[in-house]
Formats: structure tokens, C-alpha cells, sequence
């Protein structure tokens, strides 16, 4: 492996190049030097939640970390002076809406910015592979709400490998594949709305092993989702046994909107009980439902984790608050629905209820643009209508395609609450739940790995930097198997990031959240910098990264 000498040299004249001892933009041959890279002086925190941090040096040898120590002397092709910066794992985004932004576009670089170093595929079980190329146009329709465009790509990939292929030369980040629970029913149901027979159930169960043989980490579920949300626990169960044989995890958005938050958590420890599979709840936090299972979880000792993005607001489709039978079947089942005066009428009493009462719901994209940054009560109000028939007429008038974030509908001191005690939770790990080329975007989307370090290890003293940083990449990592990342260590994967721990933070906010984090210096992927004295260096080095046995 070769730096490109002309993004090198473009490296070096970098304005705050300070960081850098030397860079050598002349290609060296190996023989001259021990290493690559040496990242000089910089504090270690290794990532393992377990070890204190430590000054040492850190040679790279292409793609791996070749030595933890005192390096004086020795030499490399490149060196990074990290005196008074910590040197860590890059960090593990485990639930992000990135996989086409990753392949370009504004905010391509989001993720790298804030010191991340590798996005998991398919979070809520949206893909598109292996699929016909109709079905894939269908599931990015339905889906454009959390990915936007996407008419630049060929939507045909009738395998799992011409999906992953897209990756390896195209990306600043490395990708893990998981199981697309979304794409698997629709290759073998389509959208109905109904369970599946012992035939489809053996037709899914094949996909699902076509994921995991080329190296998925395990299967991921939208259960809110069409056309998920018709996953019956038979078909739930079936296709976590599949992952058993693979030591997969089952990763799961619960089925919220028709089993309350109660219930939807006992589901997925019911999948647990069932498949004896290791479960995985995404966007979670610790609120009394959830307490109820954290605690079932430790009695019966359950195999579980979940992940968290702490700031007190979700985001998804505005669709998602109708009814469940209304919503259901794809989207033009679902416009079709709408457009009956009985169903608006119900739909109607449910959004209300489902709205509550302060309207600081945000518009992040439409189809049209209309109404976006824009509250739910200042959009209402303009249109002139109230709330619900706002929020109804919108999702017919934008055929689908719209996206708000929705704060938590309690108090601020509960939200407060709730997100302190989601923050230390043992069983919690980061990750954003981000969407990118989203006209106004949750704040997480930029924000989140960064605003952890500011707010919650800086300001709060709530983590300490070892405990998260461990929480944004040794767990994960450890938890989805993979083993070379994670951590500092000689052998592992040279993923690592240099951050200045006292200016790291997360600029985004609710109303301007397109706005990138600062504090992050470097950011090596595969021991290719993407980003170098905070500036990206437009090197693609992500791979596909596969679960290791
Ligand atoms: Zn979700």
C-alpha cells in the first residue's frame, strides 16, 4: 500500500500543519524506513474500557498498528507530532442511515469529521441486495425519506456481493454488512400484509444465510417498518436461528408502534429466549419501559446490548404515526388508503393523540422542500391547518417522502433523566442513528460521537474518556465480532483517530445542524489518513469489513 503522492504533498500545505513533523511527500522505499506512519507522543486510551491512558508512540505498517512504545528513532515515511492529543480507536457507528452518502455528496465526510472510522449497513433493516432491480426502486422509495436521492446508482445488485462491491475504493469509511431484514421479506413476499408460510420462511431463511456467508455481522429489523412490521415471532425466531450457527447478532428497531414500548421490548427478549441468539436493541434509551427489561435481562441473564445516540429526540417518516394498517403495504397501498374519507377521519383521531401537545416537531426534508427546518406548529399554521390534518395532508401531498424529528413527548427534566442514566449504562453503546443530504437534519447526523466526547466526558463528568471511547469502539466492535478493531494493539487494524480533548466538540444543533464537528486532528482508515489536521484528504481507503470467526 501507497500514499498517493499528490494528496500528500496537498497534506502538507494544509493550513494548521503544526501537527505534522514531517510528511514526506516523496515515496520512500520501504527498505529505509521501519515504518509507514509514526504517531509521536500522543495519549493512548487503547479502547478496552479497561486500561488507563498511557503516552507512547504508534507505528504503522500499512494497514496494521506494528508497535505501541517509545518509537525515538526510528523511522517512517510520516510522522504526526500528538503531543498533548489522545490517540484512540476510530470509532464504530453501529446504526447509521450513511451508506449512499458514503459514496459521495455534502456530507460525505460527516462521520470521518466527528473520528469514525467504520458504519454498519442496512440499520432498520433497509437494503437493497439481492434484489430485482423493480424491488430496489420500490425500497428506495419507500425508504427516501432516511436516504435521499439515489438515481445516480444502478439499484441492481441481485446479490449480496455486487451490493458490497460498491464499497472498496469508494468510501472514506470502512462498511459492515448486516442482514436487511426490509429487503430479505420483499425479495420473497413483496409487501404483503400477512405472516409467511413454512416456504417463504425457508426462502428468507436462504438470504439470510446468503448475508451471513459473505461475512454479515448478523441481521438488522425495522419491526415499525413495511414491510417488517408483518414478522410474525415465528418468522422472527426462524431467521435468528439461522444467525445462531453463524454466532450472528440480532439487531432490532422494536416493534414499538403496535406493542407500546413495553411490549416491544419483551419481544425482543422473547427472540432471545427462543433462538438463544445474542439481541441488539437500536436507538434506545433508559426509560421506565426499558428499565423493566434491563432488569429482566439480568435475572435471566440475557444476552443483550443496546445503543443510544442521547439526545432527547427521535426522527423517522411523519407516516409512522398513522395507523398501522393505514401505513402498511408500501407506499402506493398507503396513498391509496389515505385518500378514503373514513380512513382520514381515523387517522386523524390518532395523530392527534399521537402528537401531543407542544409542536416542536421539526420538518427535515420533503420531496418538494416545502416546510423544511420549519416546527410542526409553524408549518401547521402557515398552511392552515391544524396539526394532524398538517401531518396528514403531507405525507399524501409529498407522496411518502418526509422526514421530521420528533422530540420525546415528556418533560424536560424527564428527558434529562433519562438521557444521564442511558449514558452509563453498562449495557449501552454509541452510535448516531444519523441521515445525511437531509435538508435540515437531526443534529446527531454530525453531531453525535463528538457532543459524547464535549458533553458527556467533558462537561457532565458523567463518562470518564476511557469508558467513551470504549463505548464508541471497543464494544461494538467486541460485539458484533470484530476482532481486529476496537482497539490499540499491535496487529490490529491501523482505524485509529488523533482528537485534541479539549476542543473536540459537536457544533450541530436543532436549528442549524448541518455543521460539521471540530477538534478531530487525524483520522487514519486502514492506515490511510481521510482526514489530516482536521481537513479531509479525499482518500477512499474503506473496505467491506466481514465478521471474523
Ligand atoms: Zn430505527
Amino acid at each position: 500500500m501507497q500514499f498517493d503522492e499528490r494528496s500528500l504533498k496537498e497534506s502538507v500545505d494544509l493550513p494548521r500543519d503544526h501537527t505534522i513533523l514531517a510528511w514526506h511527500p516523496q515515496f520512500v522505499k520501504d527498505t529505509l524506513v521501519d515504518f509507514d506512519v509514526i504517531i509521536h507522543r500522543g495519549t493512548v486510551v487503547d479502547g478496552s474500557g479497561q486500561r488507563r491512558s498511557f503516552v507512547a508512540d504508534l507505528g504503522f505498517r500499512e494497514d496494521r498498528i506494528a508497535a505501541v512504545g517509545d518509537l525515538n528513532g526510528a523511522r517512517a515515511k510520516s510522522t504526526v507530532d500528538a503531543q498533548g492529543l489522545v490517540v484512540s480507536p476510530g470509532f464504530i457507528d453501529a446504526h447509521v442511515h450513511s451508506e449512499i452518502a458514503l459514496l459521495g455528496g455534502r456530507d460525505q465526510m460527516a462521520g470521518a469529521l466527528q473520528g469514525i472510522t467504520t458504519h454498519f449497513l442496512s440499520p432498520d433493516g433497509f437494503g437493497w441486495a439481492p434484489l430485482s432491480q423493480a424491488q430496489a426502486r420500490e425500497l428506495w422509495r419507500y425508504t427516501q425519506f432516511a436516504y435521499q436521492k439515489m438515481d445516480h446508482l444502478s439499484l441492481d445488485w441481485p446479490t449480496v456481493e455486487s451490493y458490497l462491491s460498491l464499497f472498496p475504493g469508494n468510501s472514506p469509511l470502512n462498511v459492515v454488512p448486516q442482514a436487511p431484514h426490509c429487503a430479505i421479506r420483499l425479495a420473497v413476499m413483496g409487501w404483503d400484509t400477512r405472516v409467511a408460510t413454512d416456504e417463504e420462511l425457508r426462502g428468507m431463511e436462504r438470504i439470510t444465510r446468503e448475508w451471513m456467508d459473505a461475512g454479515a455481522v448478523g441481521l438488522c429489523l425495522g419491526l415499525d417498518y413495511s414491510p417488517s412490521i408483518n414478522a410474525d415471532m415465528r418468522e422472527l425466531v426462524a431467521l435468528a436461528r439461522v444467525l445462531a450457527s453463524y454466532q450472528g447478532v440480532f439487531a432490532a428497531h422494536m416493534r414499538y408502534q403496535v406493542l407500546g414500548r413495553y411490549g416491544a421490548w419483551q419481544e425482543l427478549l422473547e427472540v432471545s429466549r427462543e433462538a438463544e441468539v445474542p439481541v441488539h436493541a437500536s436507538h434506545e434509551r433508559v426509560d421506565e419501559a426499558a428499565q423493566a427489561a434491563l432488569d429482566r435481562v439480568e435475572q435471566e441473564d440475557i444476552d443483550l446490548t443496546f445503543e443510544s445516540y442521547l439526545y432527547p429526540a427521535g426522527m423517522t417518516h411523519i407516516a409512522m404515526l398513522l395507523p398501522v394498517d393505514v401505513q402498511d403495504g408500501g407506499i402506493d397501498a398507503m396513498l391509496l388508503k389515505m385518500a378514503d374519507p373514513a380512513v382520514r377521519r381515523r387517522s386523524l383521531v390518532h395523530l392527534k393523540e399521537q402528537l401531543g401537545t407542544v409542536g416542536d416537531q421539526i420538518v427535515c426534508s420533503t420531496g418538494s422542500g416545502r416546510f423544511t427546518g420549519a416546527t410542526l406548529a409553524e408549518a401547521a399554521d402557515k398552511a392552515g391547518r391544524s396539526w394532524e390534518e398538517f401531518a396528514y395532508d403531507l405525507v399524501i401531498e409529498e407522496e411518502g417522502h418526509e422526514l421530521w424529528i420528533s422530540p420525546w413527548l415528556v418533560s424536560s427534566e424527564e428527558k434529562e433523566r433519562i438521557v444521564r442514566c442511558t449514558a452509563v449504562h453498562p449495557r449501552m453503546f454509541i452510535a448516531s442513528d444519523g441521515g445525511y443530504n437531509i435538508a435540515h437534519p437531526h443534529p446527531r447526523s454530525h453531531g453525535c460521537f463528538a457532543r459524547v466526547l464535549r458533553r458527556f466526558v467533558r462537561e457532565l463528568g458523567l463518562l470518564s474518556l476511557e469508558e467513551a471511547i470504549y463505548k464508541m469502539s471497543g464494544f461494538p466492535a467486541h460485539r458484533f465480532g470484530l476482532k481486529d478493531r476496537g482497539c490499540i494493539a499491535e496487529g490490529k487494524a491501523a482505524d485509529v483517530v488523533v482528537f485534541d480533548p479539549v476542543r473536540i466538540a459537536d457544533r450541530s444543533t436543532w436549528q442549524n445542524p448541518v455543521q460539521t464537528a471540530v477538534g478531530v486532528e487525524w483520522v487514519f482508515v486502514n492506515g490511510i489518513p481521510v482526514v489530516a489536521s482536521g481537513q479531509p484528504t479525499g482518500h477512499l481507503p474503506g473496505q467491506v469489513l466481514r465478521r471474523s470467526a
